[in-house]
């Protein structure tokens, strides 16, 4: 079982088996459950991971594969309990990474204000973000 914690800010020193998770920063953060020990950071947003929290489980969505590490875990986070996948070859493991960034690259332009802005408009709203701070 996976332990959570919700924390404001991401701490240093992180603890096996416990998966923090930083509304502000829209992140979470784990070791990696093989027990190499490598931290595993997934940014949550609509094309990165999604995050569920039943009120007592948390659940990650899509799998977690480390494929930069030399483990090379894949695995699921669901409601709270690690279920391992199968792991990757080279070639699915570069399709995925197509994939995710072609969906990054349709979200991205689905976001794009639909009527362009003029540049003084632009730099109107520039200003209004820094005053905000
Ligand atoms: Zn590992």
């Amino acid at each position: 079982m996976l332990q959570h914690r919700f924390v404001n800010s991401i701490p240093v020193d992180i603890e096996d088996n416990v998966l923090y998770i930083s509304i502000p920063f829209c992140t979470a953060i784990h070791k990696c459950v093989c027990g190499c020990g490598k931290e595993v950071v997934t940014p949550l947003s609509p094309t990165d991971w999604q995050l569920t929290f039943d009120g007592k489980t948390v659940s990650l969505y899509p799998s977690i594969g480390n494929w930069n590490f030399d483990c090379k875990s894949h695995y699921f986070i669901n409601k709270s309990k690690i279920e391992y996948a199968r792991k990757w070859n080279d070639v699915e493991v570069e399709k995925g990474r197509r994939k995710d960034t072609r969906s990054k690259e349709e979200f991205n332009s689905s976001q794009k204000p639909k009527e362009r802005k003029s540049f003084w408009r632009k730099v109107n709203f520039g200003i209004g973000l820094k005053r905000k701070k």
